[in-house]
């Protein structure tokens, strides 16, 4: 049997080592099918900090989960050896080097056979995961759910940054761009055609107001049907949920997603070619209840069970 989370019933969920849903950590990928990484850093945001508390949140949160899916029936530690890999050791002092450091850490991680789980962390994280891998997988499609598009130039100068992401990955050549998705995008825009570019290179544009009142199964079901068996990534920021539901978080938007159509959109991607997956821009400090570390701890758990290889009962 692979690693089991510790269970609430043989140790209380507010004791342990206040890993990811209380698995063994581990020093290395060597054997893991799934390494949870945090990455602890907000220096890449423009409005609020905070970010830096994302993965120990995420983690303190992540202990009431228990181990099977019971909508679902997804067991994901029937099957995959699962195990914490700790944080990057980012220089919180230098958003540059922080930037090296995780493409660095991530090459490593990648010379085995290790999907990456990855708990930001400012969205900026997610560029130099994308690079790593590329490097090893070419370019990837890409699920990304946002309330931002992340395809600003430059940001003060700066061309690396929470809001430059998935311009500086299409110039890269890290996607491909007719296999990306784009979806809960709204509020306001530098200029109001901010997001022609990235459709003109080929992105999937999905306007949070096209998912009001609906469920997003249909699209997750054209989404499965057009990506096809590639390698594709999910990124997933917290802010794609709408500000009554998520708060704690850097740059809020209203008029965001639901809990059940951030369920039902993730569940339907299960059978996809998922080669790694992120969730960012939790933000401690603006969440005093916690309940925006424990959706975000959630849709870990529901991104790890649509991986491939997980059994369903
Ligand atoms: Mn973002
Ligand atoms: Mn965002």
């Amino acid at each position: 049997m692979p690693n089991q989370p510790v269970s609430g019933n043989d140790l209380a969920r507010f004791a342990g080592a206040g890993t990811f849903m209380r698995l063994p950590s581990a020093s290395s990928a060597e054997g893991l099918d799934v390494g949870f990484v945090g990455i602890p850093m907000d220096h890449g945001a423009s409005w609020r900090s905070g970010t830096r508390f994302g993965p120990q949140q995420l983690r303190n949160e992540s202990a009431m989960i228990r181990p099977y899916g019971i909508q679902t029936g997804a067991a994901p530690f029937d099957a995959l050896q699962c195990a914490d890999l700790g944080d990057v050791a980012i220089n919180t002092f230098n958003l540059r080097d922080s930037i090296r450091i995780i493409t660095e850490y991530y090459d490593d991680l990648l010379k085995y056979p290790v999907i990456p789980m990855t708990l930001g962390g400012d969205h900026t994280i997610t560029l130099p995961i994308l690079r790593s891998i590329a490097k090893k997988h070419g370019p990837v499609g890409l699920v990304h759910v946002d309330a931002h598009a992340d395809v600003s130039d430059e940001m003060f100068g700066e061309r690396e940054t929470h809001g430059t992401v998935f311009r500086r990955a299409y110039e890269e050549g890290l996607l491909d761009p007719k296999r990306v998705w784009q979806i809960g995008l709204r509020g306001t825009g530098y200029t109001a055609e901010d997001f022609d570019e990235p459709r003109d290179w080929g992105f999937n544009h999905v306007l949070a107001q096209e998912l009001w009142h609906k469920s997003t199964a249909p699209l997750a079901a054209e989404i499965k049907q057009k990506m096809g068996e590639g390698p594709m990534y999910i990124s997933y920021d917290i802010d794609s949920l709408d500000p009554s539901i998520a708060p704690g978080t850097g740059t809020p938007e209203i008029g965001g997603l639901t809990t059940p159509q951030a369920l039902e959109l993730i569940r339907g991607l299960r059978g996809l070619n998922i080669v790694g997956a992120d969730l960012v821009e939790v933000s401690p400090p603006y969440d005093p209840l916690g309940n925006t570390a424990l959706t975000g701890a959630n849709i870990m758990y529901e991104m790890l069970s649509v991986l491939p290889g997980v059994p369903y009962r």
